[in-house]
């Protein structure tokens, strides 16, 4: 009881401190996002540059929603909730971790076989996802790369997701720790990505399982149910 208490400070905190981050970031991001539309308008832009640029708006538009996300911490905002079977958002996720997992020598396995639908804050189930994504191929970089396998299926009412990498894996206390915010091995790590991850599953009553082997890997079971 005492550690449950001590958990919803710790969400406290993170959500005060998310909310002022929050609001430093969003004046640079408005900035750039003003720039850039502005050299969307130039007209020596050739089509390809116009692609990076309206990627780069998306992305823009995107890290804005997860700010907002950030400050709506416990209380997901009725316009971001759809009903749906994640299949857009999976896939929408898979793409954008693409160029990183590239870039670390790291295989995706993507595959996708559910029809169940249930209601989510699409932001939130994103941002879920592509921290556990980042997790996995950040866990394989120092071992030159390997293989991201994350599979979406159905088990009579609920949804699977699994997420498994071939990356440096954990100890048992090492995943005892997951989720407490701050809590990072990374130089540059923020620790909060299984923060957002374990609370954007919790939203939707779904339960994460840790399967790992140290030096071998680790399995990120995700049911949902329906
Ligand atoms: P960050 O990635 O910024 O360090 P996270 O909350 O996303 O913060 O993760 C916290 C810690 O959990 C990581 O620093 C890492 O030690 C551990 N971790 C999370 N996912 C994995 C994984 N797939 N393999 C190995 N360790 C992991
Ligand atoms: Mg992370």
């Amino acid at each position: 009881n005492r550690d449950r208490v001590l958990q919803s400070e710790r969400l406290n905190v993170v959500s005060e401190l998310a909310a002022s981050v929050s609001h430093e970031m969003r004046n640079p991001l408005t900035v750039t996002s003003g720039f850039l539309q502005l050299l969307n308008k130039s007209k020596t832009i050739t089509p390809e540059e116009k692609r990076y640029v309206e990627f780069s708006l998306l992305e823009l538009n995107r890290a804005e929603k997860i700010i907002s996300d950030y400050l709506s911490f416990a209380k997901p905002q009725s316009d971001n909730m759809v009903f749906s079977n994640m299949k857009e958002e999976a896939e929408y996720t898979m793409n954008i971790i693409m160029p990183f997992a590239t870039t670390h020598k790291v295989e995706v396995h993507f595959s996708f076989s559910n029809t169940l639908n249930i209601s989510y804050d699409k932001n939130q189930i994103q941002q879920g996802l592509i921290n556990l994504y980042k997790n996995g191929i950040e866990a394989m970089k120092d071992k030159g790369g390997g293989l991201l396998t994350i599979h979406f299926s159905e088990k009579k009412q609920d949804i699977l997701i699994t997420i498994r990498d071939t990356g440096i894996g954990m100890t048992k206390e090492e995943i005892s720790r997951l989720g407490k915010p701050y809590y990072s091995t990374k130089e540059e790590g923020t620790g909060l990505g299984m923060l957002m991850a374990y609370s954007a599953i919790n939203k939707v009553k779904g339960n994460i399982e840790v399967e790992s082997e140290k030096g071998k890997g680790t399995t990120f079971r995700i049911t949902i149910p329906t």
